[in-house]
């Protein structure tokens, strides 16, 4: 597994409304929910989706162009002509057990609109190795995402036994056809 990036401390957050947003594992189980949900409610061939749809439309094409390309530099290169304009303070931070550190913390009001806000997170998320581990399901009429180990193909126990059951069948039938 690689190691993340940044270490908790220096991750960049987002200051919205006057209060500070930070990214943690419930972002990634929300990113990856959402390009489930995308992919299952196919809402990427709907002419009329809200906002929210909207976001989860970006999340399943990015997460997609993870697994299927990784992260490439071109990857790396679209994720930044997203974002690259979003501007950062560098602001000092109190910490109860010593002495204060620096964090960049991005203008939230810049960052406005479904597709942007995708890009931005998931820049984090990836930065800081949350989407370390990234798969889909290789049950064909699955296909969802999750974080899962290097080895493994399926998001559940029950899309594994799916999957040996129709091994198993092919295999069968290849046995009858001999
Ligand atoms: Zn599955």
């Amino acid at each position: 597994m690689k190691k993340p990036l940044h270490s908790k401390k220096e991750q960049f957050l987002l200051s919205s409304k006057g209060r500070l947003i930070g990214w943690g594992a419930a972002d990634v189980k929300n990113l990856i929910k959402n390009a489930n949900r995308a992919k299952a409610e196919k809402l990427h061939e709907k002419n009329r989706i809200t906002i929210r749809d909207a976001e989860c439309v970006f999340a399943l094409e990015w997460l997609d162009s993870f697994v299927e390309k990784g992260i490439t530099k071109a990857v790396v290169e679209k994720l930044n002509s997203r974002i690259a304009h979003v501007r950062y303070h560098h602001i000092l931070m109190h910490s109860p057990k010593g002495k204060p550190y620096w964090r960049y913390v991005a203008n939230g009001d810049q960052i406005d609109d479904p597709e942007l806000c995708i890009a931005y997170g998931v820049s984090h998320l990836l930065a800081s190795g949350a989407l370390d581990g990234l798969k889909k399901c290789q049950v064909k009429d699955c296909q969802k995402f999750f974080i899962g180990r290097p080895n493994s193909k399926w998001c559940s126990k029950s899309c594994g036994s799916k999957f040996r059951v129709r091994k198993q069948r092919e295999r069968n039938f290849n046995d009858y056809l001999l």
